[in-house]
């Protein structure tokens, strides 16, 4: 068996693993990442890319569909719009490809060796690889990092397979089914349930809770609650799914009621989308018997795991499961590899959820401020009294600040609307530079953004909005 040596070895190249790849070889650290599938992870090969890419095409559709036979108020017309689904997958396919070359180039420039391999732990040290090339490769390391993301949970009375799919399938459909039921109103389930609505496919979606986007507060979730509506998506809320059924009449999934009662649901596929889970078995990690914290590796504040110099970052390491929180995560590892002093404490993670209008939610919420016990005020602005709003026709929707009482420290940001993803940026900014309402009521805000309803909410809740 050939055998190999480095000071960090990674196990996974999703954006947790890639980017402390990249970030250890900037600093000099000598390092090796094994990667079983492809580089980039579920992030970029099966996840937020892929599934941003459907959404957009969607959306240019819908948009077309919408304005067949002269309804668009603008006075654009559109002949009879088609789509190919061929080609939209061929054309997600090719940013993927793109994104993920880009990984492997930085990898490489940065001086990271990358195995493309199945990986086993031996031990806390020790390594083996089954690579693709058909070689047994066994790896000593004097740190390990754990990067080996999540998968999707399979519900036991519906397990994947035939009709029954996870995202990464419904990434690639190759052709779009008549009828879809979705079991899961979180963000896959609304972020695909929406897309697959708009590409024409009648969507029927399963909530075992009585809410949609359980996570979020009631206010942000009614503008997409009413977007659901208008767009014909039909919502079974307080219902669990029992398994598949099949009849003479074609197959579909049973549905049990909040009230008992059970009911089918006619489907050409069924997407279960109802959580995702640490991956953490079958390479090894259980004979390291490391400490857990529910299905996830416990990590301390610094992403160290229970055991001397193993480190654990991304999904396996649990909620919240969200991109660049794996991302910030790898660096801090490599730094820490590499002689740097850091802790992982972020003022806030934000969360956006890319739903028709998008959510995003960073810091806290007024319910949570209270529940800390905080003395807050808050304000909301609406998009409808925001000039750029109208000119995008995305007046639906609010931001809102949550801030302290006393010194007006801005604790959250919340936000629903077209296109607010990109407001992230600013409320994760403004909490991690420990930004007060003044702050953001001061900034002079660029003419016409959405932008500046975000100085509203902050001037509204000082009491002196200009534009209400
Ligand atoms: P992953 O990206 O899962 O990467 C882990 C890698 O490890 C994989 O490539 C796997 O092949 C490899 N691996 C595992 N075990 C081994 C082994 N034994 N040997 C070798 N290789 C191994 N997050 C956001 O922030 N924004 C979004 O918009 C968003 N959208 C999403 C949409 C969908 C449909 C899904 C499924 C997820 C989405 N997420 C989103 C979540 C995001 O994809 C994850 O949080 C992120 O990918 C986690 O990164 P990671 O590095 O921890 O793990
Ligand atoms: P989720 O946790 O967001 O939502 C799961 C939903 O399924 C919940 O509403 C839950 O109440 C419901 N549910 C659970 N069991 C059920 C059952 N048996 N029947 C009916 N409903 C049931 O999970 P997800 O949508 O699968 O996404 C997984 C994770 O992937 C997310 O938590 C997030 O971390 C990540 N993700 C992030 C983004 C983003 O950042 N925009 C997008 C997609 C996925």
């Amino acid at each position: 068996m050939k055998t190999l040596h480095t000071r960090l070895l990674i196990i996974g190249g999703g954006p947790g693993g890639y980017v402390a790849g990249i970030r250890a070889g900037q600093l000099g650290v000598q390092t090796i990442l094994v990667e079983g599938q492809a580089l980039g992870g579920t992030c970029l090969n099966i996840g937020c890319i892929p599934s941003k890419a459907l959404i957009h095409a969607a959306e240019e559709f819908e948009k077309a569909r919408q304005w067949n036979g002269g309804q668009s108020a603008m006075g654009i017309q559109v002949q009879a719009p088609t789509i190919d689904i061929g080609r939209t997958v061929q054309w997600k396919d090719g940013i993927v490809t793109r994104l993920t070359g880009g990984v492997g180039g930085l990898l490489r420039k940065n001086g990271v060796q990358v195995v493309k391999g199945w990986a086993t732990i031996v031990d806390g040290k020790t390594v083996d690889v089954a690579t693709h090339e058909g070689e047994a490769v066994r790896i000593g390391c004097e740190h390990l990092l754990l990067a080996t993301g999540s998968v999707p949970v399979e519900l036991a009375a519906m397990p994947f397979g035939g009709a029954v799919i996870s995202s990464t399938e419904a990434l690639a459909p190759e052709k779009l089914p008549r009828r879809l039921v979705v079991v899961g109103a979180g963000y896959i389930g609304l972020e695909l349930g929406m897309a697959y609505r708009k590409l024409g496919v009648e969507v029927a979606v399963v909530e075992a809770t009585g809410r949609i986007l359980p996570a979020y507060d009631e206010a942000l979730t009614r503008p997409v609650m009413a977007s659901l509506k208008r767009l014909g998506v039909v919502l079974h809320l307080g219902c669990s799914v029992q398994g598949l059924h099949e009849s003479d009449g074609g197959s579909g999934v049973r549905v049990r009621s909040a009230h008992a009662d059970e009911f089918a649901l006619p489907a050409d596929r069924v997407l279960v989308a109802v959580g995702r889970k640490p991956r953490t078995e079958g390479f090894g990690l259980e004979s390291l018997q490391l400490d857990m914290a529910g299905r996830a590796v416990r990590i301390d504040g610094q992403c160290r795991t229970s055991m001397r110099n193993v480190w654990a970052i991304g999904d396996v390491a649990g909620e919240p499961m969200l991109a660049h929180r794996a991302m910030a995560q790898g660096e801090l590892v490599a730094e820490i590899v590499s002689g740097k002093s850091r802790r992982f404490e972020p003022a806030a993670i934000a969360a956006v959820c890319f739903t028709d209008p998008e959510v995003v939610v960073v810091g806290l919420t007024p319910d949570e401020a209270q529940k800390a016990g905080l003395e807050y005020i808050e304000a909301s602005f609406p998009l409808s009294a925001n000039g750029r709003a109208m000119t995008l026709e995305a007046t639906d929707g609010f931001i809102r600040v949550v801030a302290r009482r006393d010194n007006h420290l801005i604790v959250g940001w919340q936000a629903t609307g077209r296109g607010v993803s990109e407001l992230a940026t600013a409320f994760s900014q403004s909490m991690e530079m420990g930004a007060r309402l003044e702050d953001i009521g001061g900034t002079i805000h660029a003419h016409p953004t959405l932008g500046e309803a975000v100085q509203e909410a902050a001037l509204r809740a000082l009491g002196h909005a200009l534009h209400i």
